[in-house]
């Protein structure tokens, strides 16, 4: 799609934060314009930023052994991180960034429409279910505009804490029968002419679902 060309393009000239100093690549995200699953991370790590594309580290093939289990592989879903540029010594991303980096992530999800969003940490959970630990809030879902927003822990805590990994395993397992939910509640609302919310509308209180 060429709009999400275009954006890849804007991304590697970014310069709305200093991280484009630092980085050597920009990495605006990859996967097919019509994946119904979005996957968000949270910034590019060493070897991605290396390589410009998302997840290709140890945390990358965690996510892809996940998917492997659910009958997916990464040509199947679309991945791409809070921020596009890697923060030095993969330190937590700050808030100016961002901000400064919000715009590009709200394209994408505009432009690809999906009917899952699934978070992958705390930071890409954080602009969709507001404050919470992830402790308490993965697993569970929020409505976004016309998507549903499932919240995972992040792979790369999987792999430091195999308690983390074994919760990670089981959210993940459950993206079937999520996304099943959340095609479900999109042809309802399609159905009864529902408004769709504005992709930038805060998010709801109100919880779909607990597992
Ligand atoms: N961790 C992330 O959050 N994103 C990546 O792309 C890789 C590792």
């Amino acid at each position: 799609m060429e709009e999400l060309a275009q954006l890849a393009r804007e991304v590697n000239s970014c310069q709305k934060c200093p991280l484009y100093r630092t980085a050597t690549h920009g990495v605006p995200g990859e996967g097919p314009a019509d994946a119904k699953i979005l996957f968000i991370g949270e910034a590019p790590g060493f070897y991605e930023d290396q390589q410009g594309r998302p997840f290709v580290g140890a945390a990358g093939q965690l996510l892809e052994e996940m998917l492997r289990a659910i009958g997916l592989t990464r040509r199947d879903v679309y991945i791409t991180n809070i921020l596009k540029h890697r923060p030095p010594g993969n330190r937590d991303p700050e808030r100016q960034e961002i901000e400064a980096c919000n715009e590009y992530l709200d394209r994408q999800i505009a432009l690809l429409q999906p009917r899952l969003i699934c978070t992958l940490g705390r930071f890409s959970m954080a602009k969709f279910f507001g404050p919470g630990s992830m402790r308490a809030l993965h697993g569970r879902t929020v409505r976004y505009g016309t998507a549903t927003c499932y919240a995972l822990y992040h792979p790369a805590a999987a792999l430091r804490d195999p308690r983390v990994k074994d919760i990670f395993a089981e959210d993940f397992r459950r993206i079937p029968q999520v996304l099943a939910q959340a095609e479900a509640a999109a042809a309802k609302a399609a159905a009864s002419n529902e408004a769709p919310a504005a992709p930038d509308a805060p998010p709801p209180a109100e919880q779909l679902s607990l597992f």
